[in-house]
């Protein structure tokens, strides 16, 4: 059984690592096709996000997460921070159980590329973050629907994060800052789809713990 609290406060203790070590990486897929500063920005965010003891002093996985998406809506900035702010805040809303269950993760990932959609109007295919976390959260749907569990939710998602965040290289950019180039989008990963693919691989990785 996984504690959805202890499970929420070492996920984002992992992203927020993880992302400090993908800093340089992210800034670099930021230069191709936008502006370089989707790595310190979300470096920012997520090292503001555990600073203190706001993880620890949450009471439940709710609040760990509405924590984050406060902490990200405030100081990463860019067109990532509002996105993730409101990814964060609506999967917050659906982890309500103690215990984490693949239900639970599928309706956290689905509530959040949900929120992302509502504010960022992208769908499938224009090479924003969208394109990692819908198969994600499509893909936890699946297991929770087969009746597996947490953790296979979670690797399930982590892995369809990442195969989606690859299959950005060719697309042409149709939102956000890459949309500015045209054609000239294509052949490069878009960030925002890395980094997703970043986060719910920490998330599947805290509950491997
Ligand atoms: P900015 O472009 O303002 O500098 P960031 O560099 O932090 O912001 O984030 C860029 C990422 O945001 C892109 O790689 C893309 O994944 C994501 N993004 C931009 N616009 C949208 C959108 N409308 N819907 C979903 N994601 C988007
Ligand atoms: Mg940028
Ligand atoms: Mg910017």
């Amino acid at each position: 059984m996984i504690n959805s609290a202890q499970w929420a406060r070492l996920w984002i203790t992992q992203a927020a690592e993880s992302v400090a070590e993908n800093r340089e990486h992210l800034i670099d897929l930021d230069r191709q096709i936008g502006d370089g500063d989707h790595g310190e920005n979300l470096d920012r965010g997520f090292a503001a996000a555990v600073r203190g003891d706001a993880l620890e002093n949450a009471g439940n996985g709710a609040d760990v997460l509405k924590h984050v998406a406060k902490t990200l809506m405030s100081t990463v900035g860019g067109a990532a921070g509002p996105l993730y702010g409101t990814a964060f805040l609506r999967g917050a809303q659906q982890l309500v159980e103690d215990q984490l269950t693949a239900a639970q993760v599928a309706a956290l990932l689905e509530a959040a590329v949900g929120g992302v959609q509502a504010r960022g109007k992208a769908t499938l295919g224009e090479k924003t973050m969208v394109d990692a976390l819908l198969p994600a959260a499509e893909a936890a749907r699946k297991i929770a629907d087969a009746n597996g569990s947490a953790q296979e939710a979670l690797r399930a998602a982590a892995e369809s994060a990442r195969s989606g965040a690859n299959a950005t290289g060719p697309m042409q950019a149709t939102k956000g800052r890459a949309s500015y180039l045209g054609e000239r989008s294509k052949g490069h990963l878009d960030p925002g789809a890395v980094s997703s693919a970043l986060l719910i691989e920490a998330a599947a990785s805290a509950a491997d713990q």
